[in-house]
């Protein structure tokens, strides 16, 4: 069956969601119980983000619930920063784990318990190999492992050397517990992997009682198996590890058996979405912390100011499959223009300003005029804004010599100012260097709030602009892509970063409004984008973080067909 023989499915269905449902519909499960399972060592991404809106989107869509389980197994790379911050991003993006919040961390004694059982049945073995050795026994893709010289110890001797390794005996990495499977299997995952390891180190929530640690592999099955998990969601790596799961829940007296099903990860263009690189973007300075605007994290998306519905219909849009695939960018920033246009206050911002002074307009007046918040919603009403003798116009909108279809400013060429008049320019003042400083025009008082005279003269560009009396000079910051590739290599990412991710305009003019209002919310500036307050404004120097332009090419791609 081709992709087009499909049937289309209902926006918000997928081939989980078709499982849960013949489950409960079949009598296989009375409730859908799922889990989104992080590890604290690192803030959540994006990617993250689709995992959430699958597992929690599910369990609510069926009346069911989702945990919030961190799979805290390894102290060495795990913070109680990152816990706060993984529980703060889910909050934020819109869901509740209610009383469902677990940690592998609470199952330790539990999972030691297990591992005795094993161990009594002769199906784990204490390993006193080094790491080399065992990685050389290991074998690889074409040949057979070869069994560790330890893999025959008594079942005593195998309980002794355990309780003594949990008793902290023994310096790190001296021995291990290893499942004992087959180390001839074909799936590597079988040759009889770690299931603990002696570290000595501290851990943020059972402190020092545990000097070994259970690797991901043995707690995470168990840990579904102990919370009742009907429908176990992960991403398409984890399906070699399925078999490993499936024999301990089979060679365990576990509650419940759960059933995992794997979907692909995210993947979006100029993005790379690994927790090891990002941390690494952080550690090396390339970013200024986890919540940079650049960053792909839920934190930095946030900062960014993109709504979490927008983020949520993100995921929708994006869907559930089987086969990995990338996302174009395009399809992130449109949900988020699609809703900020509906909300956005509209104002006017001149972000690389040059001056104009009005000959014509009264020296000292001042007057307000009406400018309308949003024209998608009316009743956000309006509001007014500031015109003088000087005000300020985008550098861009003006070309001493225009080019060919260029309608806006030019010497002898007239433009409507939004909200106030029509101005002809008339002049040019340049420095020593030869560049326009400063512009002069002249006004028509006919066309006040921007209308056409009576004369009924056309103009064909309309400006957005901001008056020197009621300006409030900023920073802005554009954010652009972090890498320039729109594939980037992990592998080697400082290589592939963007040099121009960030530019950062000092001295931008913009209208009181945008800056008076203690709003958490982005705004529009009329023509560039949409642009939220960020945190390192100071009561001096307003800060504002580009959330994302204008320009849509999702939506004229759709368009175009
Ligand atoms: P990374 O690969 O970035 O280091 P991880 O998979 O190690 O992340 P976890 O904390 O183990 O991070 O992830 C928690 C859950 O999020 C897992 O179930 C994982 O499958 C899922 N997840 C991680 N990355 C993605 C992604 N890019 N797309 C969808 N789900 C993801
Ligand atoms: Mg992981």
């Amino acid at each position: 069956m081709t992709a087009s023989d499909m049937p289309a499915r209902e926006p918000g269905q997928d081939f989980i969601r078709d499982i849960v449902t013949s489950d409960l519909a079949g009598g296989r499960h009375k409730t859908v119980v799922t889990r989104f399972p992080p590890e604290p060592n690192g803030y959540l991404h994006i990617g993250h983000a689709k995992s959430i809106c699958l597992n929690f989107g599910v369990a609510s869509e069926f009346g069911g619930h989702c945990n919030l389980r961190f799979d805290d197994t390894n102290p060495a790379k795990e913070e109680q920063e990152y816990i706060d911050a993984i529980e703060r991003d889910v909050r934020w993006l819109g869901f509740d784990w209610g009383d469902n919040l677990f940690h592998a961390s609470d199952y330790f004694e539990r999972l030691y318990e297990w591992a005795e059982v094993l161990i009594k049945a002769g199906k784990a073995y204490v390993d006193d190999q080094t790491h080399e050795e065992m990685r050389a026994n290991r074998g690889t893709l074409t040949e057979p492992g070869r069994d560790s010289p330890f893999r025959g110890r008594s079942v005593d001797e195998n309980l002794d050397l355990f309780r003594r390794m949990r008793a902290g005996e023994f310096p790190n990495g001296a021995r291990v517990l290893r499942a004992k499977i087959d180390m001839a299997a074909g799936n590597i995952n079988l040759r009889d992997p770690v299931m603990y390891r002696i570290l000595h180190a501290p851990h943020p929530r059972t402190g020092t009682t545990w000097s070994i640690y259970p690797s991901y592999d043995y707690a995470h099955g168990q840990s579904d198996a102990i919370e009742g998990v009907t429908h176990s969601l992960c991403t398409l790596e984890f399906a070699d590890h399925k078999p490993l799961y499936d024999w301990f829940i089979d060679n365990l007296p576990v509650p419940s058996k759960p059933h995992q099903y794997e979907f692909a990860r995210l993947n979006l263009d100029y993005t790379i979405l690994s927790k090891r690189v990002l941390t690494q973007l952080v550690r090396d300075g390339h970013v200024s912390g986890w919540d940079d605007p650049r960053m792909p994290t839920i934190a930095g998306i946030r900062r960014r100011g993109v709504p979490p519905e927008a983020l949520r219909a993100f995921a929708a849009s994006i869907g559930v499959a089987r086969a990995d695939s990338r996302v174009d960018y395009a399809m992130f920033e449109h949900p988020i223009r699609e809703l900020l246009n509906k909300t956005a206050s509209r104002r006017m911002a001149v972000l690389r300003p040059l001056k104009v002074v009005i000959e014509n307009y009264p020296e000292g007046q001042v007057e307000e005029l009406d400018a309308i918040n949003n024209p998608e919603d009316e009743a956000a009403g309006s509001r007014k804004v500031t015109f003088g003798r000087e005000i300020f116009i985008e550098r861009d909108d003006f070309m001493e010599v225009p080019a060919k279809k260029f309608f806006r400013l030019a010497p002898g060429q007239e433009v409507r100012l939004r909200y106030a008049y029509f101005v002809k320019c008339t002049g040019v003042v340049k420095d020593a260097s030869g560049e326009v400083t400063e512009l002069r025009c002249t006004y028509d008082p006919e066309t006040r709030g921007g209308n056409t005279p009576p004369d009924g003269r056309k103009v064909k560009a309309t400006l957005h602009w901001v008056s020197a009396a009621g300006a409030v000079p900023a920073e802005v910051r554009l954010v652009n892509h972090l890498f320039a590739n729109p594939n980037p290599d992990a592998g080697n990412f400082a290589a592939e970063l963007n040099p121009n991710s960030l530019e950062v305009l000092t001295g931008c003019m913009l209208e009181a409004a945008a800056v008076a209002s203690n709003e958490a919310a982005p705004m529009q500036f009329e023509r560039q984008g949409y642009f939220v307050r960020d945190r390192d404004s100071t009561p001096g120097n307003p800060v504002f973080v580009r959330t994302v332009g204008l320009k849509d090419s999702f939506a004229r791609a759709v368009a175009k067909g």
